[in-house]
């Protein structure tokens, strides 16, 4: 009954002490509040965008910093979480893989974003029936989620369980490059929904895009896809496919991508590459992804062109990467990066 009652005053009402829990006993709280800490990762800069895009960027034990992005769209919000400071994967066209992996997310801090945003939001004490801002969680912010599984999991347990934040398995996504041995945990374990990094119809594109390739092929990749637990039309797995101008943009990949996910219950999200500095790559024109779109669509399959979310604080897909890091990484002498929005705290 103790336990439902802190649960409650934490993860309902947004507390962040023991002595404002005024059902619990005077001494029992003192010993609470002597013994533990209700601690949050705290917020260095919150960045808005001009479309109403979040931005936190958050110091955790150890100097570290991550960010969170908050999505805001009609009928829902979307908080888009880190599961590691940087990422020791090196996708060729993602900002992240740039920055050398410092450490694992605790699940506290893993957990400690959704409270911070849901601070920031005033999103707390939710009847029921109320509409909550932070409705929905995706695992696509820094890191890949899959070499952090045991604290991703007991972080999204507390996510989902009902005196917990309370939100349904169904609205939690986690997106991984294809850590195979890992996927089926990600169905028994965390049970939430799936995402795959695709972004490449052969090996030979993919292993230049996605390095873990070389380890777990597409072949490898798609036969976890079609052995993940309760797949179903109700359940697809969404299939992450960044634009990449003239690398696998073809009217050829859109139709090569469809026989190989054929017979798996899937969405495609196609991302326009989103640039930062010194990227390889090009965004796919308009009509290129237009025109690949219509292939996949015809074929049976939802194919919706992401919008891209504050690119005007850095907070789209694939330009996360914390300001601590690109200080380190700027000449001396220099205020930090040579980008404008280095004159902002952020990225
Ligand atoms: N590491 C995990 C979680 C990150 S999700 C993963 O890779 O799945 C972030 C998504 O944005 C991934 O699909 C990633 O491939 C994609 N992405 C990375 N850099 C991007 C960029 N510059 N433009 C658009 N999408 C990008
Ligand atoms: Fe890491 Fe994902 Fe970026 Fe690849 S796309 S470098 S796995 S964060």
């Amino acid at each position: 009954m103790r336990v439902g009652q802190i649960w409650h005053w934490i993860y309902h009402k947004g507390a962040r002490d023991f002595n404002c829990m005024t059902n619990l006993a005077g001494p029992y709280r003192e010993t609470l509040q002597a013994t533990f800490s209700i601690a949050r990762p705290e917020i260095v800069t919150r960045q808005v965008s001009a479309d109403g895009t979040r931005k936190y960027l958050l110091r955790i034990p150890g100097g570290h910093e991550i960010e969170t992005v908050y999505i805001p769209e009609p009928g829902r919000g979307t908080l888009c979480i880190s599961s590691q400071v940087g990422c020791t994967l090196n996708c060729s066209f993602c900002h992240t893989g740039t920055q050398r992996l410092v450490r694992n997310l605790t699940p506290a801090e893993i957990v400690g974003q959704i409270l911070v945003a849901r601070d920031d939001l005033e999103d707390w004490d939710r009847k029921p029936d109320e509409k909550r801002l932070v409705s929905n969680i995706v695992l696509m912010g820094m890191g890949e989620p899959l070499y952090n599984t045991d604290n991703v999991r007991d972080a999204m347990k507390i996510a989902m369980d009902g005196e917990g934040i309370a939100l349904s398995r169904r609205r939690i996504t986690l997106s991984t490059s294809g850590i195979v041995p890992e996927i089926i945990r990600v169905g028994e374990e965390i049970n939430c929904l799936l995402a795959i990094s695709f972004h490449a119809t052969t090996d030979e594109i993919r292993d230049k895009l996605v390095p873990i390739n070389r380890k777990y092929n597409i072949a490898a990749l798609l036969e976890a896809c079609r052995n993940y637990p309760r797949l179903s039309n109700a359940e697809r797995i969404t299939f992450e496919y960044v634009m990449l101008k003239g690398i696998n943009d073809s009217d050829a990949d859109a139709r090569r991508l469809v026989k190989l996910i054929s017979g798996i219950p899937a969405k495609i999200n196609l991302i326009p590459f989103n640039p930062w500095p010194g990227a390889p790559y090009e965004r796919s024109d308009p009509e290129r992804i237009q025109a690949f779109s219509d292939i996949v669509n015809r074929a049976g399959y939802a194919s919706p062109v992401r919008t891209p979310r504050g690119e005007d604080i850095m907070a789209a897909c694939g330009q996360l990467k914390s300001a601590s890091e690109r200080a380190r990484r700027a000449p001396p002498g220099s205020s930090g990066s040579a980008r404008p929005e280095s004159a902002a705290p952020g990225r």
